[in-house]
């Protein structure tokens, strides 16, 4: 199939104005006769709630926590990026988009990136405006702070707690058009199926976490802000319940599947300290602001580290990236410490951390200083770890964080289904191959404040929507097949546990899909996960029944679709011939160990097209042109 992004034609900087003037518009008493459906409340979700509502369209928004506030994007911690250029250090629209292309090492689209920069500063003014705490400088400006891949500031925070900050911000948005009626709010329920008819996505099939209840709901379109698949890998920084049920089963029924293999590691997570746990804490990047990365010089260098001295230690990432230092982009940060755990220079008794030291900082700034930025992270490590930051390194190692990957969509967030918009971090549309740090919640909130509620006015109205009823028989078809696997894995009553299972995947996804790849490695992790799907479909339990609260069961689903959703990663690592951002193959390497980009036959986007159960998906490719910037070799030194 030939993927037709829809970029709009004209001048980069001038695209997306002349977009939004040709787009169709719905007269407001129209638009109260459209019913939009959101599934997903975090700040792509409740943005694009609370706004298409305001606009007038009514909208059912549904999401898997009690509350709408408890999404995973409340865990962002360390700010959101703008081109305001309030610090006068030469920022511009300009300067974001380039930072973003290159930050994602040409695998974005430039189109898309520049709107993103364009309207990044919508977002601040729209955020303070719904009275979101921003930090500001001593004049009473919204403050800003340095990210990985920049040389300007201008990440807005609120202290560690910026994602927690926006979500109230889009929350309160959304709760107001709940009390006004406009949008009808579901919690606790886990949609499990998108109905298409005729071609257009008309419905959800959804499961109520609470009563078991399958319930099926129309709309003239479906809005997916479903997140990230980080937790295929089963530990990472996400929440518990952050999973990629909604994105694989419209991948199943004609969403097309974009760079599913580009993940992201983080570079400053706390290390894994046993074999039960089931969750890595991040400490922000913005800590890379002020902390200085470290290894002792010696391996055999066995010292507490304020017993080694300063000739004795390696800052390693300042030393081979003098001009951003320890703010190089996470993949780059990523790769350097997995680089110096390999040659035996890992700190901690697995040997697996680098440290990440304030102590200068503190010197410089002062406790009281340090602590009014990252307190409550400092905190958080503490009780972790129980060491203190402020006396004693952290001790930090990567740990997969975000998904660059997800459904394909075009320049309108429509995916390859008519009427199924993607939005947030289940789409994957500007990030390339790496995302810069603070850019994830300026995605989010620039697609559900900014482009959706335009964009789906032009589908809205360009399209003939005939009546549809719960009663079509596309709905019973979908809720047989829920129904059939619900029961199926419910009867296996094997020995193993949905978390075993987990577990082990996670375990073959680190070691062969992670911070490195290589051809073998990935083929060998095909079958091991071919094989383990075979047997958690026979050797899996699923304690408890299907008309209760049964988190075993919503973890099984969730689950069985990482199997097959591991799978594809695996197949497009394979089938990516080239190293780029997050996506590094040992195969293609610079002589000073880059990712190596093959731009003659990899300049493309790998849409993955679902063909069957057992059959091979088919690959199609969206071309990337680069018109506006010149393709190089990433450099951070
Ligand atoms: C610890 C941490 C810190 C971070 N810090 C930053 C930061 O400082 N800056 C930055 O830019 N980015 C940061 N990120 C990344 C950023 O938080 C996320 O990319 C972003 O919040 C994702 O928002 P979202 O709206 O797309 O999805 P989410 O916030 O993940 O929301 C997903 C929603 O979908 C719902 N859902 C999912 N599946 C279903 C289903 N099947 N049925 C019904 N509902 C469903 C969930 O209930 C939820 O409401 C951080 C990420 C982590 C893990």
């Amino acid at each position: 199939m030939k993927l037709d992004a829809k970029i709009p034609g004209g001048p980069l900087a001038e695209k997306w104005d002349k977009h939004r003037f040709e787009l169709k518009l719905v007269n407001p008493a129209n638009k109260r006769k459209f019913e939009i459906i959101v599934v997903g409340t975090g700040l792509a979700g409740g943005s694009a709630s609370a706004s298409l509502a305001e606009l007038g369209y009514n909208v059912k928004t549904f999401c898997i926590q009690d509350s709408p506030r408890r999404a995973h994007s409340i865990a962002a911690q360390g700010g959101i990026n703008a081109a305001k250029n309030y610090t006068n250090e030469g920022d511009s629209i300009w300067r974001l988009f380039y930072d973003t292309i290159k930050g994602g090492d040409f695998r974005a689209r430039e189109a898309n990136v520049y709107r993103l920069a364009q309207v990044s500063n919508n977002i601040i003014d729209q955020c303070v405006a719904q009275g979101v705490p921003f930090a500001r400088d001593y004049g009473g400006l919204l403050a800003n702070r340095s990210f990985g891949g920049a040389q300007v500031q201008r990440t807005f925070y609120a202290r560690g707690q910026t994602g927690q900050q926006l979500l109230l911000g889009a929350y309160s948005a959304l709760m107001r058009q709940i009390g006004t009626g406009k949008v009808k709010m579901f919690p606790r329920r886990e949609m499990l199926d998108i109905v298409v008819i005729n071609g257009k996505a008309r419905g959800i099939v959804a499961r109520n976490l609470i009563t078991g209840e399958i319930e099926t709901h129309t709309g003239d379109a479906v809005v997916l802000c479903t997140g990230g698949y980080g937790n295929v890998y089963f530990l990472s920084t996400n929440a518990m319940a952050s999973n990629a049920t909604a994105a694989f089963r419209a991948y199943k029924k004609g969403a097309f599947f974009a760079n599913p293999c580009f993940t992201q590691i983080h570079p400053t997570c706390i290390p894994v300290h046993g074999d039960y746990q089931s969750k890595l804490t991040l400490m922000s990047e913005s800590l890379r602001n002020d902390g200085r990365v470290w290894v002792p010089k010696n391996p055999e260098d066995k010292r507490r580290p304020h017993q080694i001295p300063e000739s004795d230690r390696d800052y390693y990432l300042e030393n081979k990236y003098p001009s951003f230092g320890n703010l190089v982009p996470r993949d780059v940060a990523s790769r350097n410490a997995k680089e110096q755990c390999d040659i035996g220079k890992g700190v901690g008794e697995t040997g697996l951390a680098v440290y990440l030291d304030f102590e200068d900082a503190i010197k410089r700034d002062g406790k009281d200083a340090i602590e009014k930025k990252y307190g409550n992270l400092f905190q958080m490590y503490e009780k972790i770890t129980a060491e203190n930051p402020y006396e004693t390194p952290m001790m930090i190692y990567p740990a997969i964080h975000y998904t660059m990957g997800g459904l394909w969509v075009d320049y309108n967030l429509m995916s390859t289904i008519d009427g199924l918009f993607v939005l947030g971090e289940a789409n994957f549309s500007d990030h390339g191959a790496n995302r810069l740090g603070a850019s994830a919640l300026m995605q989010g909130l620039a697609d559900g404040y900014f482009v959706l509620p335009y964009t789906i006015g032009g589908y809205l109205t360009g399209t003939t929507l005939e009546e549809v009823t719960t009663g079509h028989s596309a709905f019973k078809e979908s809720i047989t097949s829920v129904n059939d696997s619900i029961e199926k894995l419910l009867s296996i009553n094997g020995k193993r546990t949905v978390d075993d299972f987990h577990k082990q995947l996670g375990h073959i996804m680190w070691d062969y899909c992670g911070m490195a790849r290589n051809d073998e490695g990935l083929k060998k992790a095909r079958g091991m996960v071919q094989q383990l799907k075979e047997e958690f479909w026979e050797n899996v339990v699923v304690p408890g029944s299907k008309k209760d609260f049964n988190q075993s069961l919503e973890r099984a689903g969730r689950v069985a679709d990482f199997l097959e959703f591991g799978e594809l990663m695996l197949i497009d690592a394979i089938s990516r011939q080239e190293s780029c951002g997050g996506h590094f193959n040992e195969a293609y390497q610079t002589a000073e160990n880059e990712a190596l980009r093959d731009d003659e036959n990899f300049c493309h986007v790998s849409a993955w097209e679902f063909t069957g159960k057992d059959n091979e998906p088919v690959l199609n490719k969206e071309e990337l042109k680069f018109e506006n910037v010149e393709l190089t070799q990433r450099s951070y030194k």
